[in-house]
């Protein structure tokens, strides 16, 4: 049995979009830019995906440019707002993002741009009155995540687009751990650009979405036909597109029924973990948090090596961050939270979503347990507990 704790890194495909996908795939192919009825067919279906993308945040669909996926509409939106905002040299940021914003902004900062790397409290929360204290005139943009990837931990970001609009700098919103995971509205965040990504909320892979308030004031990065407005040339990814529509769609009608079934599912986890784990410790605050996620310390274990061995018992779970050529490297966002080299290590993220069932979670606390019990070397000759 597999019990896929892991939808941080990608959610598993809805039934509803893999039905759709199926649909479309025995059907004829065409391009959504021919004038003959196969090319208006396919354009409907693209701008259909566009609509329901769009009142998932509550954007007009013409404010929404597809993009490969997440990575590409954080890069378009970094620098594409730098090229348009030309004279102004500076960006404010944080040090727990995503890689697909650190290593964008470590580029701009070696073409000359000078990054204001903003630290996290011990809870994962950046100081939003730091943020806008740093805003000035000079400020070209601030890119930051909604909801972080490896804990979940949720930034109020709204004071700060307010602040940012003031100065004339542009605010980014990296939504694409936030999307499906809490309520989301580009009018009540005021932002002018909001990165999505399909396979987070159960779409396919390699296919995104950036929401671009004001397109006079995002430069494109490539150039060739009028796609996407000419901000994003080339063919789109039709099913891809097709898939995050039908995804979107489903979330809008189910948003508050799936919000509260995947809480009621990360709770039952981990007050389960919280009895049988002495020592065990949340990365991040109790509240302020995307339900599904939790980034937990197992006391006395390597991360990686439960990790493994909870995949030999078929538990999915992940270390939060990507692991370079193997080697697994202390999260830098727990490192930044202020978590010790080894603690870091002995964390590990759990992430829950709607497709999970009771007995699943149920299963999975089990199995984490024992796992943990047998790795750390615990007696559990009196263990009265649970199970
Ligand atoms: C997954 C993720 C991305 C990248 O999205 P892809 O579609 O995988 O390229 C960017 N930002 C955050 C916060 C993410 O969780």
């Amino acid at each position: 049995m597999e019990i896929y704790l892991d939808y941080n890194a990608g959610a598993p495909l809805r039934p509803e979009v893999r039905e759709a996908l199926m649909n479309f795939l025995s059907g004829e192919g065409a391009n959504p830019s021919s004038v003959h009825r196969s090319g208006q067919r396919a354009r409907r279906i693209l701008e259909q995906a566009r609509g329901q993308v769009g009142a998932l945040i509550e954007a007009a669909a013409k404010n929404v440019v597809f993009t490969s996926g997440g990575t590409e509409a954080n890069n378009l939106a970094i620098f594409g707002a730098l090229r348009a905002q030309a004279g102004r040299r500076k960006v404010i940021s944080s040090l727990i993002e995503h890689s697909s914003i650190i290593n964008p902004l470590k580029a701009a900062e070696r073409e000359g741009f000078n990054v204001k790397w903003l630290a996290p409290d011990h809870d994962g929360r950046i100081d939003i009155e730091q943020a806008i204290a740093a805003l000035d005139e000079n400020t070209a943009l601030v890119t930051m995540a909604l909801a972080n990837s490896e804990t979940g931990v949720i930034q109020d970001l709204a004071p700060l687009a307010a602040a940012a609009r003031e100065v004339g700098a542009l605010m980014h919103i990296d939504a694409a751990q936030a999307l499906g995971r809490m309520r989301l509205s580009v009018k009540r965040l005021e932002c002018d650009l909001m990165t999505l990504s399909g396979h987070k909320i159960g779409a396919l892979a390699g296919i995104g979405a950036l929401y671009v308030r004001d397109e006079r004031r995002l430069c494109p990065l490539m150039f060739g036909g009028p796609q996407e407005r000419g901000i994003r040339p080339g063919t789109q990814n039709l099913p891809g597109a097709l898939s995050m529509g039908v995804a979107a769609e489903v979330l809008a009608k189910n948003l508050t029924n799936e919000i509260n079934y995947v809480t009621f599912l990360a709770e039952r986890l981990r007050s389960r973990l919280w009895n049988s784990v002495p020592g065990i410790k949340l990365n991040g605050p109790l509240f302020g948090r995307i339900p599904n996620t939790l980034n937990c310390v197992f006391p006395g274990v390597r991360g990686e090596t439960m990790l493994l061995a909870l995949d030999l018992e078929g538990v999915r779970v992940s270390m939060g961050s990507a692991c370079a050529a193997g080697s697994i490297e202390p999260s830098h966002v727990l490192l930044a939270m202020g978590r010790s080299e080894s603690e870091a290590l002995s964390s590990l993220r759990l992430s829950l979503g709607p497709q999970l069932t009771v007995e699943q979670v149920d299963q999975a606390a089990r199995i984490i347990v024992h796992v943990w019990r047998r790795l750390a070397c615990v007696d559990t000759s009196h263990s009265g507990a649970w199970q």
